[in-house]
């Protein structure tokens, strides 16, 4: 893994958080996308040489739906750049992680993704991120 790409939170009211945030940062998110197959919307700030990411539920079978009714707002994934996700996939499952997607997804941000199972890590939701070439 090469470093961290983003910090996920996941939180209620996407309009009201963006408020939030932007006075807590100093800076206004860059950008919002909704990625339909997830069920999310998302605004994606940068902090210096970092991102963060918030997630709010676009249905109530939304994982982000999910999770906020389980554990409220907070924390949700941290996400880490990987060079090729398929061959990091491939070494995770052979250490014993429990990775969620064989076959990366298409996430936020024109990225790859794969997430590994909170249980295998303890308790913290991984996201394997690659660029995806233009
Ligand atoms: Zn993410």
């Amino acid at each position: 893994m090469n470093k961290i790409e983003h910090i996920g939170i996941a939180v209620k009211d996407l309009e009201m958080s963006n408020k939030l945030y932007a006075s807590l940062f100093g800076t206004k998110h860059y950008k919002i996308e909704e990625v339909k197959s997830e069920g999310v919307k998302t605004s994606f700030f940068k902090v210096g040489s970092n991102k963060i990411e918030l997630l709010e539920a676009t249905n109530q079978d939304s994982p982000i739906a999910k999770f906020i009714a389980k554990k409220g707002e907070g924390v949700h994934h941290i996400a880490f750049a990987v060079t090729d996700i398929l061959s990091e996939i491939k070494r995770l499952k052979s250490e014993g992680f429990i990775v969620l997607n064989d076959i990366p997804k298409i996430g936020a941000d024109n990225k790859l993704v794969a997430f590994l199972h909170p249980k295998s890590t303890n308790g913290v939701l991984i996201e394997l991120c690659q660029e995806i070439e233009k």
